[in-house]
């Protein structure tokens, strides 16, 4: 019989991977929200042309959706990423300005899987709608940054650029072209099919015979209008009156192509280069015009959550929360009174678990201190008859003794009694 296993760039994410993961979005839920964003939940997948709305020289557009038609006739994607999808539905529904909203979970792009580079990961996204105002940007730099502190990640760098604005960017654009068609032949093959699509995006470029010809390429900072600099200086004063460091690289651009102004990389250095970028965004003001809105600026980052968690692996925070069983219920009397006592203190949030299929004192007791419960609940047939039920401490734990002489004994408690100890015990 077949035996199938993920598909290529799919991952399962199993307990207690998976407990740390739900973990981590609640953190993000946390910092999103008191930063005064609520979540939106868009769906998985979109008609097309929202996406296309992204730019026609981004590999994400042009080489990775995952496209299709439906049996409507319908072309759909399932999004490549958060921040077309959240437009659409800021033009649909016209919320209250400024917009802020964060949102999470999994983006698709058909890319060649490798360590840190999946088909289906994850993003926790921000987007503010409504303001142009620089210090939105510094808050939403000022969030993704607070939210690796949050999870205890120290060891990450933030990398900003300014990519100019409607008058300086096409300045810019053609005075590069100018440069790198000058050393068309010292570029890389792909570097110079790059440049037809897109100019920008050879900044970019990990290939050494293009990086030889990036270094002394112009950079956008030195071509920057009056607005598009009085931008970028006020987002870093913001920063730096928040004390949170930045490096600026003047070949930071990223994926897709609507940014503009400030964009910047979330950089974990505990990773290998390769999957280093962590998050990332910017500013795309035109975007919500394009998606059939009015002319709102915007601003958002989407984090990678997956790398991020490799980054927590490698320097080791942010562990899976310890979810193991509080009590462990021992029952020889055939199962119902376990059945109910773990019903009972399940009822009252109390983490309770017991053994199947009738086994035996001893293979129950092995299983309940594998189980990592801090205590047993033994009912056995004298138990029954007599209307109590056993408590016995786990190893490593000790009981609150009443009578203050050992501290680590068992004692047998009335049952209308255990849910009032069992809760004392594990205060
Ligand atoms: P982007 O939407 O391309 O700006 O990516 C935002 C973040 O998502 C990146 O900084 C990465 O952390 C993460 N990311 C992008 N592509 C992948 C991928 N194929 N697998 C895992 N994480 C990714």
């Amino acid at each position: 019989m077949a035996v199938f296993q993920a598909a290529p760039g799919t991952r399962d994410i199993l307990d207690p991977q998976s407990a740390r993961w739900r973990a981590l979005i609640d953190v993000f839920a946390q910092v999103a929200g008191s930063a005064g964003f609520g979540e939106i939940r868009t769906p998985l997948f979109e008609d097309l042309g929202v996406f296309l709305r992204l730019g026609e020289s981004s590999d994400v557009v042009t080489k990775q959706m995952y496209d299709f038609e439906d049996k409507g006739g319908r072309r759909i994607t399932l999004r490549p990423e958060f921040t077309a999808g959240m437009i659409r539905a800021f033009v649909q529904h016209n919320p209250a300005l400024p917009w802020k909203a964060w949102a999470e979970g999994s983006v698709f792009r058909y890319e060649k899987p490798q360590k840190g580079r999946y088909r289906q990961f994850n993003q926790v996204d921000v987007e503010v709608l409504g303001t142009a105002d620089p210090m939105i940007d510094v808050e939403v730099i000022a969030l993704g940054w607070q939210f690796y502190r949050a999870i205890g990640l120290t060891n990450v760098r933030l990398v900003i650029n300014s990519l100019g604005d409607a008058q300086c960017r096409p300045v810019y654009l053609a005075a590069l072209t100018e440069y790198f068609t000058a050393h068309l032949g010292e570029l890389s093959e792909e570097g110079r099919a790059t440049l037809a699509l897109n100019p920008l995006r050879v900044l970019d470029s990990k290939r050494d015979q293009d990086v030889a010809v990036v270094v002394n390429a112009p950079t956008m900072l030195d071509s920057l209008s009056e607005e598009a600099r009085a931008h970028f200086d006020a987002v870093r004063a913001g920063l730096t009156a928040l004390d949170i460091p930045f490096e600026i690289d003047t070949r930071l651009v990223r994926g897709l192509d609507y940014y503009r102004y400030t964009l910047f990389e979330f950089v974990a250095d505990s990773l290998d280069s390769a999957q280093n970028a962590i998050g990332g965004g910017g500013r795309y003001d035109g975007l919500v015009a394009e998606l059939g809105g009015d002319d709102v600026p915007g601003v958002g980052f989407g984090l990678g959550v997956d790398r991020i968690l490799m980054a927590c692996d490698a320097e080791g925070v942010f562990d899976a929360p310890d979810r193991s069983a509080d009590v462990f219920v021992v029952d020889t009397t055939g199962g119902l009174e376990a059945l109910k006592l773990c019903s009972q203190l399940q009822s009252a949030g109390v983490r309770a678990t017991r053994a199947y299929d009738n086994r035996s004192m001893k293979s129950q007791m092995k299983a309940a201190d594998r189980s990592g419960a801090r205590l047993a609940l033994l009912v056995g047939s004298n138990e029954l008859a007599d209307g109590v039920v056993t408590m016995r401490p786990m190893r490593g734990h000790s009981i609150g003794d009443p009578v203050g002489e050992t501290n680590a004994v068992q004692r047998a408690v009335a049952r209308e009694q255990i849910l009032i100890e069992v809760e004392k015990f594990l205060q």
